[in-house]
């Protein structure tokens, strides 16, 4: 009997614990559900305000056109610098000889020779090397990371094998890529604005940086003459123009973006009193400061811009560049688990990190065509140390990946737009004109999803008709080649042949 009651007992008891474990799991799954929710309203909440229509490419292409004519207006008239690169002459087939280049501007710096064979022979030769900046030289005096830069060149130039000619008693000449905001003061001379890109290097600002190179390069007993001095838009701009003659600009879409471009000197207030050229000017835009009240910004933007090295400055850039895509869809991801346990009770603290989650790995989740998403699950696993997730979880963080690339490569677009506008190639006019805009740079290379979505968008802002006379072209190594045809269409022994 007393047994029996134990079992009755024991029943019932089985019978309470079930239904308060149905309660419980009820009541998980009701706040798991609230929770999803919330995390869904701020995903929404973020997309709707990232919006990029037509209309407003269209009032950011406006404002892009304006800032520019007021660059060119006045120093100072604009965020565009709109700078002059005293290049009025772009590549045309001619260029013969030997040549060096070095290319600085990210974390690597290269140096190059090619052989210049002429309109026929055209790159006969080519021959390069990398070198990467150790980091204690990004930071600290100038005689640390230009010393390092000329003995780097000057190795290089040691591993000149008997058939680089040069002629007897001449110099060698270096076209020089350095991919920072500068003030030229003619084709081989320029003062340094600001650093950018995590370089810091104080006693440089303001001062001569081929003066700064060329005493690098007396300290170290290297004979050679910097002939000209650009940035990788205004090389690559060369590079394009040399392969295809319908180059107009060039674009950078890299760690950073800036765009270069073909301006008729009469339309350079600024450039008023100084010598006359040949009526066409390549132009430094230095657009990634580009800044309009029709850029859909988020506050997520905003912090992000607050707690950067150079808050207020280069808004375009942080909204569209290689540097920042990553990091703005951490900051969303994070918010999300913050407020809407998006990822269970506790916050992982990997998704605290500030960088931590690099555009190549937001473009490898972006482009996971696996029906599982497999690729979602180890990058959040691998950089963020998230080890579970559900497919529904790896289902949204694509689809965030897809709206921060969206507006980023729509607004890139737009850009685009704007300069053609300004040169008066955004419609079809009695020719259609050909127009080829030069691209370069890591995230338009190797990010598809972005540059598909990019070249999409500026044929809707062209229409059908016009975009069959606008070409985006990867121009990838352009801006090398290109600083060694600038190298020597301005030889100091040009005038002598
Ligand atoms: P830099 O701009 O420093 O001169 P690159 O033009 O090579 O150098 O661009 C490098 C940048 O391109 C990286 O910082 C990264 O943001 C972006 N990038 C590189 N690979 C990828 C990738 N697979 N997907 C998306 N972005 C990439
Ligand atoms: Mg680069």
């Amino acid at each position: 009997m007393g047994k029996k009651f134990v079992c009755v007992v024991a029943v019932s008891a089985t019978v309470v614990c079930a239904s308060a474990a149905a309660l419980v799991i009820r009541h998980r799954s009701q706040k798991s559900s609230g929770q999803w929710a919330k995390a869904m309203a701020i995903l929404t909440e973020f997309e709707e305000k990232c919006q990029t229509p037509v209309e407003k490419l269209r009032q950011v292409a406006d404002d892009m056109t304006a800032e520019m004519h007021a660059g060119l207006d006045s120093e100072g008239g604009s965020k565009l610098k709109m700078l002059i690169s005293y290049v009025d002459n772009l590549p045309t087939g001619d260029e013969k000889g030997w040549f060096y280049a070095l290319d600085l501007g990210g974390t690597n710096f290269r140096v190059l020779r090619v052989q210049l064979g002429g309109i026929e022979n055209r790159v006969v030769k080519k021959e390069f090397q990398e070198v990467s900046i150790p980091p204690h030289l990004m930071v600290g005096n100038s005689d640390g990371l230009f010393d390092f830069i000329a003995k780097a060149l000057s190795d290089f130039v040691d591993s000149e094998k008997e058939d680089f000619h040069i002629p007897e008693g001449r110099q060698r000449e270096l076209g020089f890529t350095f991919s920072f905001p500068v003030r030229q003061t003619s084709i081989a001379s320029g003062t340094l604005i600001k650093w950018t890109k995590g370089f810091s290097i104080e006693d440089t600002v303001g001062q001569d940086i081929v003066g700064e190179l060329t005493k690098a390069m007396e300290r170290v007993k290297l004979d050679m003459r910097v002939s000209a001095l650009v940035n990788d838009t205004i090389g690559t701009l060369a590079g394009g123009r040399y392969k295809n003659p319908d180059v107009i600009a060039a674009v950078i879409l890299g760690t950073g973006t800036n765009a270069a471009y073909v301006e008729k000197v009469t339309e350079i207030n600024k450039w008023e009193g100084l010598p006359p050229t040949s009526g066409e000017m390549v132009i430094n835009m230095e657009w990634g400061n580009f800044h309009s009240e029709h850029l859909p910004l988020t506050e997520y933007d905003s912090a992000l811009d607050n707690e950067s090295l150079n808050p207020g400055e280069q808004i375009f850039e942080k909204i569209i560049s290689g540097m920042y895509l990553g990091e703005i869809v951490r900051r969303v991801l994070l918010r999300m688990a913050e407020e809407a346990a998006f990822f269970g009770d506790v916050v992982p603290p990997k998704l605290k990190i500030p960088f931590i989650l690099r555009t190549p790995h937001m473009s490898a989740m972006h482009h996971d065509t696996s029906p599982d998403l497999k690729v979602v699950a180890t990058k959040m696993n691998d950089v963020l140390e998230i080890s579970k997730t559900s497919l529904k979880t790896r289902k949204v963080i694509v689809k965030l990946c897809d709206i921060v690339a969206t507006r980023g490569a729509r607004l890139s677009a737009a850009g685009i737009f704007g300069i053609l506008k300004k040169t008066g190639r955004d419609s079809v006019n009695d020719d259609n004109q050909k127009s080829v805009i030069a691209m370069d740079g890591g995230l338009f290379e190797h990010y598809g999803k972005f540059s598909g979505c990019m070249e999409s968008s500026l044929k809707e802002l062209l229409g059908e008709e016009r975009s069959e006379n606008v070409v985006v072209e990867l121009s990838s190594d352009g801006s090398g080649i290109g600083a060694t045809l600038l190298a020597a269409s301005h030889s100091q022994y040009l005038e002598n042949e």
